[in-house]
């Protein structure tokens, strides 16, 4: 039985690796602060004797006394809202965060993973965007405590892999959906389905055509063990190419919802990226990997779980 740590494992994305890994037969510390994740997100592992939690800021150091296989280093705010709100814990947790967790890699001879961001690219003048392209981000934009933290926290990586041969797998995860999103996060997705569910006005910042490219939670995960598992130390993109505008997205939603909701138009945020979608060419030649779930089908599967809590 090999022993991962799972940073941010109570959040939306942790959680789901949690219960990936735990269904594998690994066994799992789960280290979270609980600052954007909650323990609702992990109550049934709690009695499993594979899992364990700690609630630990990872920006402070943390003793780990037994041998450790993996880190999975996930913990980090990632909704827009939290980068007006808490910008110096999004900037060190993946600065900070980061070199404490590979230290602990580099002691215990762990392999290292690092949950990077498409916001890596920023607002990306080339669209599908490859792994090759450098980005084009503001250092200084009120998006930069979470673009430029992931971009130095994957900088940080190279060094500890040049300098002390640490195993490392950088994912660049493109937009991800599904249940356990929290209800008020701001993100598109919880956002717009709660709104419909309500009979509220969906809220389209913008004109509604700047394009996402949205990749069901089950996929990525899938992506993520099979880019661990891989010999890969450079990014490698992981996300779901099918490109929709944020109008014809808000549109469906209220269709599958059969809601009375109307949209509404409201101001872009700063530096909201007008393009995205991942080249996951690499991904599919490295790993044999790509998303299996229709976005109606995982949609279907996320209104069900918003309606469940409504
Ligand atoms: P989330 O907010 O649901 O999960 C993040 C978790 O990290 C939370 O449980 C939070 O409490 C924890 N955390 C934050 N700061 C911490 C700290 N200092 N110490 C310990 N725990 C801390 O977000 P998510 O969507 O699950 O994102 C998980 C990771 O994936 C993040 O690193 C994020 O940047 C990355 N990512 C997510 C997406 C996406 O579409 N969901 C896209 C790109 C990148
Ligand atoms: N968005 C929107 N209305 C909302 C929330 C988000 O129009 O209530 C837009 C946002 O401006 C962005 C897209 O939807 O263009 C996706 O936003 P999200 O926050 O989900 O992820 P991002 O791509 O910004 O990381």
């Amino acid at each position: 039985m090999k022993t991962f740590i799972v940073t941010g494992g109570a959040g939306f994305l942790g959680s789901h690796l949690c219960d990936y890994l735990i269904a594998k037969g690994m066994k799992v510390i789960c280290v979270d602060n609980l600052v954007t994740g909650s323990e609702d997100n992990i109550s049934h592992l709690k009695d499993n004797p594979q899992f364990k939690f700690i609630n630990h800021d990872v920006t402070n150091k943390l003793d780990i006394t037994e041998p450790v296989d993996y880190i999975m280093h996930l913990a980090s705010p990632a909704s827009p809202i939290d980068f007006t709100k808490i910008p110096v814990e999004i900037a060190l947790v993946n600065s900070m965060g980061t070199k404490n967790m590979l230290d602990i890699a580099k002691e215990k001879k762990a392999v290292f993973f690092f949950a990077s961001t498409s916001e890596c690219y920023g607002d990306p003048d080339i669209n599908p965007q490859p792994e090759r392209y450098n980005g084009n981000v503001s250092t200084t934009g009120e998006r930069s405590c979470y673009d430029e933290a992931k971009r130095f926290g994957e900088a940080l990586i190279m060094a500890y892999h040049r300098a002390y041969g640490v195993d490392v797998r950088i994912v660049r995860i493109f937009n991800t959906y599904g249940p356990r999103m929290r209800k008020d996060d701001g993100r598109a997705v919880p956002a717009f389905i709660n709104q419909a569910l309500n009979n509220e006005p969906i809220t389209v910042f913008g004109d509604g055509t700047q394009i996402r490219s949205f990749c069901y939670v089950e996929d990525e995960i899938e992506g993520f063990y099979k880019l661990l598992m891989s010999k890969e130390n450079f990014p490698t993109n992981i996300g779901n190419p099918n490109e929709v505008t944020i109008l014809e997205f808000a549109q469906k939603i209220i269709d599958m919802t059969g809601s009375k909701s109307t949209i509404v138009f409201k101001p872009l945020p700063q530096h909201d990226p007008k393009l995205r979608q991942p080249d996951i060419s690499k991904a599919k030649r490295i790993l044999g990997w790509q998303p299996k779930i229709e976005l109606e089908e995982g949609l279907k599967r996320t209104i069900s779980y918003f309606k469940r809590r409504s």
